[in-house]
């Protein structure tokens, strides 16, 4: 114990020193610095001391910044250009589209023949279990925003007003809209937002690598923690004298936990529990073994529903159709965006199942209105992009080529987990973070001063490819079309960056 606290002390001296291993980024155009736009998820918010990288053309999984460069998109943008840059078949839908009906509503049963078609195609491709309706807004927030909605009018209608508390999970992220950010358990999204909304709760995140040791925190360097809630949990897992738990007493115990938070809290005031099937944004997390099956019986338990939040996992990244196929999830309601329309043209889509649907329909028929949605809910040019998207995944088997070249890409890249920086790969389909840590320990991250995420970043970005940053965490989730030459050239430079980045921390 107190040689961790000494190193806990010593961490967080050496936050206060500027000992940065200071990125050389080479690629980011500064003919752009100090532009005009507020950029999302940019440190120094009008940028002005950043130039940044700007993408001007892609092309299969590649795309070009605007002076020509290539690079490997091992992000698929956010997590979301499933075919690639130049799908030409989207781009004729759209535009077939846009000659047509660029543009009607779906508001007082008026509607158009693009979302009524892609309702009934999306239902179908759903079948971990029957889902009923499907509504469409715009991204994956507006998605989760609606299931607040949805859950809270459903509770109304059954006289249950006290039912209306929302549990996720620490280091979840269900988006940044004021709900979908409460609903996130991402730090970085509620400091100095005033957030999370009270009637969000946030259970145990089910990373086994990070937590089921001895000296455990619950927050590591993701998402710019405070070192006081790394404290404060490092000294509660040593009174719970956690020790080397298997994945299933691991999920054994979250199980536990959770079914202790509710009653805590009264089952009577707890409406759903909404989860990603692998977490993305939160440092790619796949769930330990048995996690859902035991989270699932405790849900059912205390008549809470269960949101499935597949805006990353959705339509094959994990080699299934759906993160609840391959994970046993039988959801209430699921949250859909990104792949839906290979993020050609914004679109999500709430799933409803039978039972949640018949009593909305029941209370808005007795209220006179469903009083919920969006100016482009169901916009027909983004709903022809993604009936087009669905069916080429169909017509070209793309859960089947994921499942085929995931192993390819797995693999590859965990053949790297023996370098001395790097804590852990995981991932599963296609999708893969690694957690740079000294050590091989959760519990030594490196200062978050020395950057060594942003350098590897950064390496990347001059041998040709981008990834996702997150402190030291980097992601990545290619296309679904990538191909194996392409799977092997993104191997190739990782090593080269890792390589990189470990002579730089020597
Ligand atoms: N849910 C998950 C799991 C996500 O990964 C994201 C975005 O990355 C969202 C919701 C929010 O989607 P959007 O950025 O389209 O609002």
């Amino acid at each position: 114990l107190h040689e961790n606290l000494l190193k806990i002390a010593l961490w967080s001296r050496s936050n206060s020193t500027s000992s940065s291993l200071a990125t050389d980024n080479t690629t980011n155009d500064a003919r752009f610095k100090g532009h005009d736009m507020l950029a999302p998820f940019t440190a120094g918010w009008q940028t002005t001391d950043v130039n940044p990288l700007v993408i001007d053309k892609s092309e299969g999984s590649y795309v070009y910044d605007i002076n020509g460069k290539k690079y490997l998109d091992s992000l698929a943008g956010l997590w979301c250009t499933a075919l690639g840059g130049n799908e030409p078949r989207l781009v004729e839908a759209a535009t077939a589209q846009l000659n047509k009906l660029p543009f009607y509503h779906s508001f007082w049963n008026r509607t158009t023949k693009p979302s009524l078609d892609l309702a009934k195609d999306l239902l179908e491709t759903f079948t971990a279990r029957k889902m009923a309706k499907a509504f469409f807004v715009n991204s994956g927030s507006e998605a989760n925003d609606t299931q607040v909605k949805l859950v809270w009018y459903y509770n109304n209608a059954l006289g249950r007003p006290n039912k209306k508390k929302f549990i996720a999970r620490a280091k979840s992220y269900h988006g940044s809209t004021l709900i979908a950010a409460s609903l996130s358990g991402l730090p970085a999204l509620h400091q100095k937002f005033d957030l999370p909304a009270p009637f969000v709760l946030h259970t145990d995140c089910p990373h086994y690598w990070r937590f089921h040791l001895p000296g455990c925190y619950l927050y590591g360097p993701v998402g710019n923690n405070s070192l006081d809630i790394c404290y404060k949990e490092y000294i509660l897992s040593m009174l719970m004298n956690i020790s080397g738990e298997t994945e299933e007493e691991f999920s054994t115990r979250l199980a536990k936990n959770l079914e202790e938070l509710i009653l805590k809290e009264g089952p009577d005031t707890i409406a759903a529990f909404i989860a990603e099937p692998v977490m993305g944004a939160g440092g790619v997390i796949p769930p330990p073994a048995t996690y859902f099956e035991k989270i699932q019986a405790v849900v059912k338990k205390y008549d809470i529903l269960f949101i499935a939040d597949e805006v990353i996992c959705a339509f094959g990244r994990l080699g299934t159709m759906y993160g609840c196929d391959k994970y046993g999830i039988k959801p209430d309601l699921v949250s859909l965006a990104k792949a839906l329309s290979s993020a050609y043209l914004p679109i999500g889509a709430v799933l409803v199942s039978p039972e949640v649907s018949e009593v909305i329909h029941s209370q808005s028929n007795k209220l006179g209105s469903f009083s919920h949605g969006f100016t482009y809910s169901g916009h027909p040019v983004s709903c022809a992009v993604a009936i087009e998207a669905l069916k080429i995944y169909k017509e070209r088997n793309i859960v089947e080529k994921v499942a085929n070249i995931s192993p390819r890409f797995q693999d590859g890249v965990k053949a790297f987990a023996d370098s001395p920086i790097v804590g852990e790969i995981r991932g599963t389909g296609l999708i893969l973070g690694t957690e740079f840590t000294d050590n091989k320990s959760p519990n030594d991250p490196f200062p978050p001063e020395w950057g060594i995420g942003a350098y590897f970043g950064a390496q990347c970005e001059k041998h040709g490819m981008l990834v996702r940053v997150a402190g030291d965490n980097i992601m990545m989730s290619p296309p679904f079309i990538i191909s194996p030459e392409e799977v092997d050239e993104l191997i190739s430079i990782y090593g080269k960056a890792l390589k990189g980045t470990e002579e730089r921390v020597k």
